[in-house]
């Protein structure tokens, strides 16, 4: 994601999907559940974008709203793909768009897969309800031959499998093999190897790679673990409460992380060289979408918290170069991970936080998960 700027006008004059100033809420009987505050973000043809955060950061409702997924939302922004906003189109229009130029694959293939229908069937089923004028035998050969690309042993057999005879494993190739066979320009995986144990969801993540690689199409990957993108994404998007806490390139996000949540999110991945060392978490929950925190919505969890924190919420800026973007009052200088940016974030601390935000830092600093 780090280019020229020349280059990067460029790129984005070319970018497959544009999301511009994104907000998305729900009225419910306790409060207006605002759960996409103005998320920007562009992929391009072939890119890989990771959308990271936890539970209720807004990552899955931000896309499922650009697929339309989210009837009884108030949606303002714009969602530009190959030239048409997507959140301007039909409920029909929608239809011929989803499945067919946006694929998605979700977390649970056992739900997403009907378990009274055989797998090839709703493959072949998928393709004739978009390709009008394929026939039934063209779609069974092509559910094969999808299922054989995603590495499902004697497809020509497997076809005929209901999916409780797959594996989770299978069931995920599967739907992959799904989201794939209409060739569309933008696959979703949202949290697609969750329900995975470790060595299916690494054999999946390669798979997607490749297939990905080999039909030059674009990716957007959400997960609430940074250490699924560490090896596809391009570029990263850091999400938290509704917003952008931090973009930027793999490189940025993994080796120069300037927003506290990122860089916390970074510590509590699991590392196998260093497995004597304790995982730090995050302490705290994530915030009440209907009651936010007044200031910046992380404040209450953050280790760095300034009384300027406190009261008015950080807009995203330019931190290393102009695809490096933080929402953080700590000084750019303090990105990083080393003990230099350290020294940084901590003199900051001292000159920011002599006010309200003392009595934050001592309830962060006693809650049970930073003992
Ligand atoms: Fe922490 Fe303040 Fe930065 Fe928010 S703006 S992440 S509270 S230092």
């Amino acid at each position: 994601m780090r280019h020229t700027r020349q280059t990067g006008e460029r790129r984005k004059a070319l970018a497959l999907l544009e999301v511009e100033n994104l907000t998305v809420s729900f009225p419910t009987a306790d409060g207006v559940v605002r759960a996409v505050r103005g998320v920007s973000f562009n992929v391009d043809t072939g890119q890989t974008l990771g959308i990271v955060g936890e539970s209720g950061s807004g990552k899955t409702v931000l896309t499922q709203t650009l697929l339309g997924l989210t009837p009884g939302g108030d949606v303002t922004g714009k969602a530009m793909f190959d030239g048409t906003d997507l959140l301007q189109l039909s409920p029909n229009q929608m239809r011929q768009v989803r499945g067919s130029r946006i694929a998605v694959i979700f977390q649970d293939p056992l739900t997403s897969l009907h378990p009274l229908y055989r797998v090839g069937w709703q493959i072949a089923e998928m393709i004739r309800a978009h390709e009008k004028g394929v026939t039934k035998k063209q779609a069974h050969e092509r559910a094969i031959e999808m299922l054989g690309r995603v590495g499902i042993p004697h497809p020509a057999q497997r076809v005929n499998d209901y999916p409780h005879q797959f594996s989770g494993g299978m069931r995920q190739r599967a739907m992959i093999a799904m989201a794939l066979s209409l060739s569309p320009k933008l696959i979703i995986a949202d949290e697609p190897t969750t329900a995975l144990d470790a060595t299916v969801q690494a054999q999946i993540l390669d798979l997607l790679l490749n297939l990905q690689r080999e039909s030059g199409t674009a990716l957007i990957m959400i997960t609430h673990d940074l250490g699924v993108v560490a090896d596809i994404a391009d570029g990263v998007l850091v999400m938290y409460a509704g917003r952008a806490a931090e973009k930027g390139s793999k490189r940025d996000i993994f080796y120069q992380p300037h927003h506290p949540y990122t860089k916390g999110l970074l510590e509590s991945i699991p590392n196998s060289s260093a497995a004597a060392d304790r995982l730090r978490p995050i302490p705290g929950q994530p915030p009440s979408l209907i009651n936010l925190p007044s200031g910046c919505k992380f404040h209450p969890r953050c280790a760095y918290v300034m009384d300027r924190c406190l009261i008015e919420e950080p807009e995203l800026r330019q931190i290393r170069d102009f695809s490096h973007l933080s929402a953080c009052y700590l000084p750019a200088a303090a990105a990083g991970v080393g003990g230099a940016a350290e020294q940084i974030r901590e003199e900051s601390v001292r000159e920011g936080r002599t006010g309200a935000a003392v009595e934050v830092a001592e309830a962060i600093a006693a809650s049970p998960e930073v003992q």
